[in-house]
């Protein structure tokens, strides 16, 4: 077989203005060798390639590129903590598009495969135990049912980088449904004319939303769609406890997918004032804040599109700002929603807002673990931990039992219908760091182990139990880094 065509690759993102990307291929490494390939992944989008380490080790680091591959790097912008910056991809290079059998699109990218034209005074390089740390979380992401871009493979270059310390440099391959970022439009309505963003625009309209493109107003419609997609994203990630690190504008994608796995990280001990990334000193990306945060970033891509929108300015921010104010209804019922699935409630009432407030404030004073807490409700193992013993637990226990009685269905159902929401495992941070420590020092069996647990994280089953929160205690002080 020959593994250079059996991609099934077109560059449709290259048939935009010429400014809005670099026809650059990657720089071939020194020493590659595979060190996790994900076959599931490979056959969902109809990549067929041999059980061949060496040959996938020369493909999944740009070494050899596929027969069809047209590698580009992409221009875009963005807001990093609050301030505009002209960025693009330093260090990842788009191989193309993957089509497969069923005629979906899928952008194949490297990321850590070489300088660019925009990778200021990066290296072009990336960290092995970061790489494995987007895989693996990217994965858990997916399996937990929230849009995500995912991961393909992991190749380690066999050549050093420099940054803390010298590192083990790497390449992951990352699948996404596109790299279209609020960025990119905010790249094309302040560096390029007006043509130019409506050809993005109708380029996103047709690979993430064709549906609209018949609309009285497809812009219009466009914006909205993207709000939603984020709303519904953002609440997705607040029910798993999942705090993203670095939501600038350059990592929000307008298809709705969560992208850049830098500083991110699950929440255990519950705050919603929690950060873990090293760099978020103010706490702009805590926990709670994600949702305004969103909507912070989502008034940047209303800005970008605002000559699209109308051709009187002023109509043009009208029709912006109700779509903004769109937002928070948009996020507030699906978190409500995805709330009354993890309390297992069926039928709506107004006080199922203030039920779940409640429970988060218990859980804020009483430091409860975030996983452990909905997991212990849904398998009712509330006899396991003392802190359930609290009389601030048992109050609201009280108010959650009766208005389970008020349910349009059975307490078996309502069982049911949790353990379907609450996950058992997600990436604690110290399965994480274990598993990346033994991956650096050559030994991915615990990596391989916990992604294993993880694929599957609403069974409770004997092979998860060593990594359920509650058999350590996390380490409060607890600091990501981005890794770049
Ligand atoms: P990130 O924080 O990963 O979203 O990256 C922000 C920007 O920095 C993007 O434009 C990246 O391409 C760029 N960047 C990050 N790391 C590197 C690197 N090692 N070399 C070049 N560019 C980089
Ligand atoms: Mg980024």
């Amino acid at each position: 077989m020959n593994i250079l065509n059996t991609w099934q690759l077109e560059n449709t993102y290259a048939d935009l203005p010429r400014q809005f990307y670099t026809r650059i291929n990657p720089t071939p490494v020194n020493k590659p060798n595979l060190i996790i390939y994900n076959k599931e992944l490979s056959n969902l989008i109809d990549i067929d390639l041999p059980d061949d380490k060496e040959l996938l080790a020369q493909l999944f680091s740009g070494n050899k590129l596929p027969e069809k591959a047209k590698p580009i790097s992409q221009a875009y912008a963005g807001h990093q903590f609050g301030h505009f910056s002209i960025l693009g991809d330093g260090r990842a290079h788009l191989i193309g598009e993957q089509i497969s059998a069923n005629g979906k699109r899928y952008d194949i990218q490297f990321k850590g495969s070489g300088q660019t034209p925009y990778s200021r005074n990066g290296d072009g390089r990336a960290a092995l135990a970061p790489m494995l740390r987007e895989y693996i979380i990217s994965e858990a992401m997916y399996a937990l049912n929230i849009p995500t871009t995912r991961s393909l493979a992991v190749v380690s270059t066999g050549e050093s980088i420099m940054r803390s310390s010298l590192m083990k440099g790497a390449i992951l391959t990352r699948v996404a449904s596109s790299h279209i970022r609020v960025g990119t439009f905010e790249y094309a309505s302040k560096m390029l004319d007006s043509e130019a963003l409506k050809n993005l625009a109708d380029y996103a309209i047709k690979r993430h939303y064709p549906e609209l493109t018949n609309q009285e107003n497809p812009y219009l419609s466009f914006l909205k769609a993207v709000i939603s997609q984020q709303a519904k994203l953002i609440a997705s990630w607040m029910h798993v406890g999942f705090i993203h690190g670095v939501m600038n504008t350059d990592n929000m994608t307008i298809s709705g997918e969560t992208i850049d796995y830098g500083p991110c990280a699950f929440i255990d001990i519950f705050s919603m004032n929690k950060v873990f990334s090293s760099i978020d000193q103010n706490g702009r990306y805590e926990y709670g804040s994600q949702a305004h945060v969103a909507h912070w970033n989502l008034t940047k891509l209303a800005e970008s599109l605002l000559p699209l929108l109308h051709e009187n300015m002023d109509d043009a921010l009208k029709l912006a700002e109700v779509s903004i104010s769109g937002f928070a209804k948009e996020f507030n019922s699906a978190w409500i929603s995805g709330m009354r699935s993890k309390l297992g409630l069926f039928n709506e009432e107004e006080d199922d807002y203030v039920l779940a407030q409640n429970l988060f404030k218990w859980m804020e004073t009483a430091k409860a673990d975030f996983t452990s807490t909905f997991r212990d409700l849904s398998y009712e193992r509330l006899s396991e931990n003392e802190i359930y013993k609290s009389p601030d637990f048992k109050k609201w226990y009280e108010v959650w039992q009766q208005r389970l009685l008020r349910n349009s269905k059975t307490t078996k159902s309502a069982l049911i219908l949790m353990r379907k929401h609450n996950p058992v495992i997600v990436p604690y941070n110290h399965f994480v760091e274990e598993a990346l420590l033994a991956a650096e020092n050559g030994d991915m069996k615990p990596f391989n182990s916990l992604l294993a647990a993880l694929l599957n994280p609403f069974t409770l089953s004997a092979s998860n139990e060593s990594f359920q929160q509650s058999t350590i205690q996390p380490n409060p002080n607890y600091q990501t880094f981005c890794g770049t």
